[in-house]
């Protein structure tokens, strides 16, 4: 039911005084016709009914049924979703009382989907969103950027950060019910999730007083079935244990009232006929094909109709948006005018927020997005899609032992999903830019991401939550052996673990941080280092974060005007004492920061993020007493480049090159030849070795985000 606007409803004046409640249900009560129309909305019933009865349910639907949206409104007023009063037995045998459930968490592979969707959720509910305001019900918890409020009733949170909180509070004591969405999307982080939640809900829940925990499990397209045995495996073994201790007089197949069943419930969606157009021959350059494509669509197709086109990543996004408002200078004044707006993750909020707006009269919006609005965001309006038909994955590379982003192709089942956003509201076309041949060509579905990147983050998530026994953890696909064997060796190399495979003082320190525990041993390198160089750290770090903070300059010319407009941020050192020199001169410059950023060819967005990610991380090592609490804001001594390399050493001595007589770079660790990055100020440059962030393959290996190191300052980092 929409929000009324009964007593029982408004909160009193005092909580929030600020917040015009009032309009707020007006906005909601509209909101109301449309969420009517959503197919999920027939099966609340048969959904509540079936959690009343289960404690796991797995949910399919189409991307857009309305599953994120109307679940958490369905299930938050159900009576096992009140907060309970009850008694924990702690270690030392006393009772304690302890407040459980009361929450729901939804958890996200992205950042951006969980955003928004909160947004959407809040506005739906008639209630202010996340810290707005005391009152709120509904909040959000992401990386670098927690909103939510004591009253938070719905919580929509990534993967990674539900993570998080289980290691503060395990039994997720806070929460009465977990959804899993986008499970389909199968990164480690969600793997790893299902995992605690099998043992969870296949407990005695003693660390939750006895309330169990709901879960459902969404997903817009994946296999069930090896889901529902999954849970099932669970189920049983606890049946075997329990079995076991009673000496053969279990309970049977009812506890607590909740039959141990796991149902699947399938929501039809709605979905009008799209119509494939294949490009007949390969696209080499999938960009202009795209701005070729966008032009023939705006020229030729009837309004209204929005463009989504599906593209690899910010670079591929941003060099199409470019294009795409350059053309549109010259379009025939008698057409719709273009509205352009890029779509990835590291987009600074207010511009993702811009993607969900209808576009203004006579304009056709153009969404360039990355895979994130395949099935995590529906973006409305759209008729036309168009698919480059590739994505930017993680790989792991074993032989360099580390992660390498690849452009590869996507699968088919992903290419279904991007097709299908042309036809939620009307009948459309998706223009794939690779031949039928090749469709035919590609993987059925996405290969988990457990069994192809790098695992020290999911390893040491495990260990700090007490997995110490990695093989017996219910893995819904089991990672090999041998990248495991990797990941132990990495977490080994900084430190993280003792040599015994437990967890060490710094591991634990490690896992707390929101950064991969190689950023986060290079923070705890740098703190060892004194304040001054923390500080300059955490700039760097907050560069890394995002994806990139100068603007492309891929033509000659455009290099040349690059290195002219940046000549005073760039550093002989390399990449990472020209980032501290770009944070540092944008943070001192008060006037005109976006008149700074375009001046120095500086994407001002990416700054913007930055800024967002260096606030947190120095609140956060503030709080972890690595800063002083009195800390400089704007008094900047010279930076000491000598500690500020040595401490990235310490998380990066693995991704290291030196320089062989034939004047190329060959790793470190594996021997590979190696090039520095167009991109770097070290582009061209010979020094006895390099220390890298990332090595991207393309059709060649190439190391980004390079600086100049010395080989024995990396022998010593090597040897701990
Ligand atoms: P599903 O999870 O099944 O993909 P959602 O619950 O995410 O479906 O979306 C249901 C509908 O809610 C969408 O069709 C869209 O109209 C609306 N919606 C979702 N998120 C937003 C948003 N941030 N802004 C506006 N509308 C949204």
């Amino acid at each position: 039911k929409p929000p009324s606007n009964s007593k029982h409803n408004s909160k009193p004046k005092s909580l929030d005084n600020k917040t015009n409640f009032t309009s707020l249900r007006e906005k909601a009560n509209t909101l109301y016709e449309q969420r009517k129309k959503l197919p999920i909305f027939g099966h609340s019933d048969e959904i509540r009914k079936k959690l009343r009865d289960q404690d796991v349910m797995l949910l399919v639907g189409e991307t857009g049924s309305g599953k994120s949206t109307q679940i958490p409104q369905f299930l938050v007023n159900e009576f096992w979703c009140r907060p309970t009063d009850t008694k924990i037995t702690q270690k030392d045998g006393k009772e304690k009382s302890i407040k459980v459930g009361g929450c729901i968490a939804i958890t996200q592979p992205r950042r951006v989907a969980a955003i928004s969707l909160a947004r959407r959720v809040a506005e739906e509910m008639g209630t202010p969103l996340g810290s707005s305001s005391p009152a709120s019900k509904v909040g959000y918890s992401v990386r670098f950027d927690t909103s939510t409020s004591p009253s938070t009733r719905v919580k929509f949170l990534t993967e990674g950060m539900l993570l998080q909180e289980m290691l503060h509070d395990p039994w997720l004591t806070k929460y009465s019910a977990v959804v899993v969405d986008e499970v389909h999307e199968r990164g480690v982080n969600v793997d790893l999730v299902t995992g605690f939640l099998r043992n969870l809900v296949s407990c005695d829940n003693q660390g939750r007083g006895g309330v169990p925990l709901k879960v459902v499990v969404m997903s817009a397209t994946a296999d069930m079935e090896s889901l529902q045995g999954f849970f099932q495996e669970g189920f049983k073994l606890q049946a075997e244990e329990q079995k076991r201790i009673e000496n053969g007089s279990a309970k049977g197949e009812k506890e607590n009232g909740v039959t141990k069943d796991i149902s699947v419930c399938h929501i039809k969606g709605r979905q009008f006929s799209v119509k494939t157009i294949y490009s007949p021959e390969p696209v080499h350059d999938f960009v202009d094909a795209a701005l070729k494509i966008i032009f023939q669509i705006h020229y030729k197709e009837p309004m209204p109709g929005d463009i989504l086109v599906f593209l690899t990543g910010q670079e591929t996004v941003e060099a199409l948006e470019h294009l795409v408002n350059e053309y549109a200078i010259d379009m025939d004044p008698a057409l719709p005018k273009v509205q352009v707006l890029p779509l990835f993750a590291a987009l600074p909020q207010a511009a993702q927020q811009r993607v969900f707006m209808p576009a203004p009269p006579r304009t056709r919006k153009i969404v360039l997005s990355t895979n994130i609005a395949e099935t995590s965001v529906t973006v409305s309006g759209v008729r036309y899609v168009v698919d480059c038909g590739k994505a930017k994955i993680k790989q792991f590379r074993s032989r360099l032992g580390l992660d390498s982003l690849l452009v590869k192709p996507i699968s088919k089942s992903a290419a279904i999903q991007r097709k299908g956003r042309a036809g939620r509201e009307a009948p459309g076309q998706c223009f794939r830019l690779y031949t039928e041949k090749d469709y035919l060509t590609l993987d059925e579905t996405n290969t988990p991401e457990i069994l192809r990147c790098d695992l020290s983050q999911a390893l040491l998530n495990m260990k700090a939550r007490g997995v110490d026994d990695i093989v017996r953890f219910p893995f819904l696909t089991r990672p090999p052996r041998e990248s495991l064997e990797k990941a132990l060796l990495q977490l080994l190399n900084i430190e993280a673990l003792e040599e015994t495979g437990s967890i060490s003082e710094i591991g634990r320190h490690i896992a707390k941080l929101p950064l991969t525990p190689t950023l986060g041993r290079v923070l705890l390198a740098a703190a060892e280092n004194g304040a001054d160089c923390l500080t300059d750290v955490i700039d760097i770090i907050s560069c890394l974060s995002v994806e990139n903070i100068f603007m492309n300059a891929n033509s000659e010319e455009k290099k040349e005007a690059a290195e002219t407009a940046r000549r005073d941020l760039y550093r002989r050192e390399g990449d990472h004492l020209t980032m501290l020199a770009t944070v540092r001169a944008y943070a001192a410059e008060h006037a005109d920061r976006k008149a700074w950023a375009e001046r120095h060819l500086v994407s001002h967005r990416a700054m913007q993020s930055v800024m967002d990610v260096r606030k947190q991380l120095r609140t956060q090592c503030r709080q972890a007493k690595l800063l002083p609490g009195d800390q400089r804001n704007d008094h900047f001594p010279d930076p000491s480049p000598v500690l500020i390399l040595q401490s990235f050493l310490r998380g990066f001595a693995t991704n290291t090159a030196r320089l062989v007589p034939d004047g190329s770079y060959r790793t470190v660790v594996g021997n590979q030849t190696v090039a520095i990055h167009p991109s770097s100020v070290l582009f061209g440059k010979k020094v006895e070795a390099i220390m890298y962030n990332e090595f991207v393959f393309t059709n060649r290996s190439y190391a980004r985000g390079v600086s100049a190191v010395q080989m024995d300052w990396v022998g010593e980092a090597l040897a701990g």
